[in-house]
Formats: C-alpha cells, structure tokens, sequence
C-alpha cells in the first residue's frame, strides 16, 4: 500500500518542476533585465501541466507535509515511506486543504447546531416532564398530609362510641321524678339485662363497685379527666386500675341499685366534677344516643 502511494508521487513531483515557465510569461511585457533571464526557459517548458494539475499536485504534496524529503532531491524509498507515513490521512480524510473544504466545514458547523438546538430542546423537554411529575408527586403528598391531618384531627376530637346496644332512652339529664331526691344527673340507656356496656373511649377504671342508688358502677377516667359512670350493671368486668380501651366490654347491663328496670346510666363528669348532660358530650364527640 505504501508503495503504491509513493509510486504515485514520483510523476507529481516531475510535474511540478516547470514552475518558472509561469512566471515566464506574466513577466515578458515588463522587459525587465533580471526578468529577461528567466526568458530563456525552455519552450518545452511552457508546454507542460494545466494550471489545475499543478494547483492540485502543491495541495497534495503540502497536505502529505513530505515537500522537505522530497525538495532534497530523494526519491521516496522505504526511509520516504515511514517518513510519509503519519501524514497519510491528511491525504485521505476530508481535512486536505482546499476543494470546497470551508463548505464542508460550515455545513458540519450547521450540523453541529442543529444538534445541539435538538438536544437542547430534548434537554427542556425531560425537564418539563420532570417538574410535572415533580409537582404530580408534591400534590400526592401533600393529600396524603391532608389526610393524615384529618385523621389526627379526628383522633384529637376523642370521638366516643355507645356504652350499649338495643336500647332506647329513658331518662335524660335534669328531669325529675319521685326515685331521685334531686334531679337527674345522667343519661338511662334502658336494654335487656346482661347486654354489653362498653367503654365510650380509651381510658383507665378509676373505681368500681357496689355504690348506694348507683348499685353496681364502675367508673372510668379519660386521658382528658373527664369521668364517666356506668351504673345500676347486673356485673362489672374490670377492676380499679385496669387500661380500657374504646369498645371494649366492661360489664353488662343491669337493675342494681335504685332502678325500675334494667338499664345503664351514664354520667359524664368532666376534670371529675359536677355531672353535665351527657346528651350534648356524645354529640360532640361524634355520636347520637
Ligand atoms: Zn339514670
């Protein structure tokens, strides 16, 4: 391959010798004296290569960079070869000067912006998508905080549940009657004797036991100090110290104490105070006797 090469570059040297037979002819008219010496060039001379073959012939051997060995008169030989070597792709890639070489340039300039305005585009293109899913994303977790609010909110509200089931009313708070020296202080949840009562909230049994016209009552104190009574019970399921929680079975309903049939009174006596309506305290923590 190398050999090919340099066998090539043999006539293009040839070719470029002539040179001065240009120079011949722009300088005639002038008639200078230096310049009438050059006038004996040979005729032959002027013969020789077409502009474009020489113009051709000086790209190649200046892009080759081999002008200096061959300048000196060297035929190319092996030592030309490996001297010629490294600059072979100036030969043969498209970095060879002239022929149309800015074009080319300008063009892979153009290419090159092109490219980068698409990459650019792309570039804000993922971002868009990222910031959308971005805000996707905060919306869920702020919803997700939303609810967890509400449920907090509603664990703050201490919403109670019913100490029975199968009941119905019978006695509301501050009527009066001739069973009671005063008026009444609670609520009568009247229900067939054994049903459940159940604990209204979370708290701790504060006492329990047999207590006059309240027969059997247990009372149990919430984490915000409200007391609440459960009273005339046929039994009592917890002892005094015992941790209840909401819902849980406590005792059953009954007629101990100064009853008229079995029912579970309950009075609500918040910080274990006077007693208050209890009507209106379970409206508030979120159910309806
Ligand atoms: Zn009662």
């Amino acid at each position: 391959m190398g050999n090919h090469r340099a066998d090539r570059r043999g006539p293009q040297r040839a070719a470029v010798d002539p040179t001065p037979a240009q120079t011949t002819r722009a300088a005639r008219p002038a008639g200078g004296k230096r310049k009438a010496t050059r006038h004996r060039a040979p005729a032959a001379a002027r013969v020789l290569p077409s502009a474009p073959t020489v113009v051709g012939a000086v790209a190649i051997l200046a892009a080759a960079g081999s002008a200096v060995a061959f300048g000196q008169g060297q035929l190319p030989g092996s030592n030309g070869i490996a001297l010629s070597a490294g600059k072979a792709d100036a030969l043969n890639g498209t970095d060879a000067f002239g022929y149309g070489a800015s074009e080319a340039r300008a063009d892979a300039i153009s290419r090159d912006t092109d490219r980068q305005a698409a990459q650019d585009l792309a570039q804000k293109q993922f971002q868009q998508e990222v910031n959308e899913q971005s805000q996707a994303r905060t919306g869920a977790i702020l919803k997700l905080a939303s609810s967890a609010q509400q449920r907090a909110d509603q664990i703050a509200k201490n919403l109670w549940v019913l100490p029975t089931v199968g009941y119905h009313l019978t006695a509301r708070f501050g009527q009066s009657s001739g069973l009671w020296s005063h008026l009444h202080t609670g609520l009568d949840f009247a229900a067939p004797s054994g049903n459940p009562i159940y604990a209204v909230a979370n708290g701790v049994i504060t006492d329990a036991g047999y207590d006059g016209a309240y027969g059997n009552k247990t009372v149990e104190t919430l984490p915000d100090g409200t007391e609440i009574w459960y009273c005339h019970q046929s039994s009592i399921g917890v002892n005094i110290g015992d941790k209840v929680i909401q819902s849980e079975e406590i005792g059953t309903v009954g007629s101990t104490g100064n009853t008229t049939g079995p029912h579970v009174h309950i009075e609500v006596h918040p910080g274990g105070g006077d007693p208050v309506d209890p009507y209106p305290e379970f409206i508030m923590h979120g159910v309806t006797p």
